[in-house]
């Protein structure tokens, strides 16, 4: 159910129908937007008079959401979802395109400052890679841990990017949370419940990357999972699915894109990398993402990729990323969006990001 107040309505209103919405033993999920409020609830709603919240001041209606995801859905918040980051001017959702880019792996200090100082020069906002990989076989690198957190916090303090990093279990995302600026789920755990529920209570933007057979409805409902314990700022991201073809080591779902945008308020990122597997395919998706109305990139980047310890058949040398963002920023200005402006790493030490606190900063 959701409760839509009225544009003038009070902050002490709304504060009282979510009261009511408590007393009720249910749990109320004020969000903000443009135009008004509107309340989600969510919980066993089988005890909840829709005609008692409705009398309440403020209250302009209360819908049924017939849709199984609630505050995901457009239907609660109809404009998009910005995601801000405080002590810098990035923002994940609006007009303008957000890159991420790094290894797969964090793999050595060197590796990470090198790789780090190149995608900072060619325009990424964030430097992504991995501390804990969640790898087919156990016999593969499977990350270096807190020290590859504690190397891609250096990144940050040296090269000004935010960074995200992926976790894989409770006990990482822990870690993860503390270090990261955004926390990475990926697509083997996108219906990892209990990783979500946990990452719904962190105060950190949550990445969540689509599961390699995922519906939309599954996807969104991932979402909902974060969002419901209260964690609103999540960003999606379209990053291939699992199909017959095999000449790419994924099926990159560009046409998800425009599905998402039209039944939620969520930003969403593409991954070309994992998308296509294939060095020579990340360059013309990743155009292709940002002509189909994605809000930015994630993109694996190596120096020294045949000797990288994961996916250097995928990962794009420097140039080519610095070719890559110079394409998105003319791709961009088609559809009247930039690119967000570089990070300075003088002006802007994000050192100390603070988290990203409930909807109200999200806009
Ligand atoms: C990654 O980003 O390194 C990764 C493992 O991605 P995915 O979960 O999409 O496979
Ligand atoms: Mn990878």
């Amino acid at each position: 159910m959701l409760v839509v107040m009225r544009s003038q309505a009070t902050e002490e209103q709304v504060r009282a129908v979510c009261n009511k919405i408590e007393a009720l033993g249910l749990r109320a999920h004020p969000i903000p937007g443009a135009q008004r409020t509107a309340i989600g609830i969510t919980g066993n709603q089988g005890t909840v008079e829709a005609g008692s919240l409705e009398e309440m001041p403020g209250v302009g209606e209360v819908i049924r959401v017939s849709k199984p995801y609630k505050l995901v859905s457009r239907d609660i918040k109809p404009d998009n979802t910005v995601i801000l980051f405080p002590g810098t001017h990035v923002a994940i959702g609006g007009k303008d395109i957000v890159i991420m880019a790094g290894p797969c792996s964090i793999e050595s200090r060197e590796q990470a400052m090198t790789i780090g100082e190149q995608v900072a020069r060619a325009g990424a906002h964030f430097f992504r890679g991995g501390a804990y990989k969640p790898r087919t076989s156990p016999y593969t690198f499977q990350g270096l841990g807190e020290d590859g957190l504690k190397i891609m916090a250096e990144v940050r303090e040296r090269f000004g990017l935010l960074v995200v990093t992926e976790a894989i279990d409770n006990e990482s995302l822990e870690l993860v949370e503390e270090y990261a600026d955004v926390i990475q789920i990926g697509a083997r755990n996108m219906q990892n419940f209990s990783l979500l529920k946990h990452a719904g209570r962190t105060r950190k933007p949550v990445l969540l990357k689509r599961g390699m057979s995922a519906t939309l409805e599954e996807f969104l409902m991932a979402a909902e999972y974060i969002m419901s314990e209260g964690n609103y700022n999540v960003i999606l991201c379209e990053r291939g699915v699992r199909t017959f073809a095999d000449h790419t080591r994924n099926t990159l779902d560009l046409s998800l894109i425009p599905a998402v945008q039209r039944l939620s308020h969520l930003p969403i990122l593409v991954d070309p990398s994992h998308g296509t597997g294939k060095r020579n395919k990340v360059l013309p998706m990743g155009r292709a993402a940002i002509a189909v109305g994605a809000d930015g990139l994630i993109v694996e980047v190596h120096h020294d990729p045949d000797h990288a310890l994961s996916d250097g058949p995928q990962s794009i040398l420097p140039d080519q990323f610095e070719e890559l963002v110079s394409e998105v920023k003319q791709i961009a200005a088609v559809l009247k969006r930039g690119v967000v402006a570089p990070l300075d790493p003088v002006a802007e030490t994000v050192l100390a990001v603070e988290p990203t606190s409930r909807p109200a900063a999200a806009h």
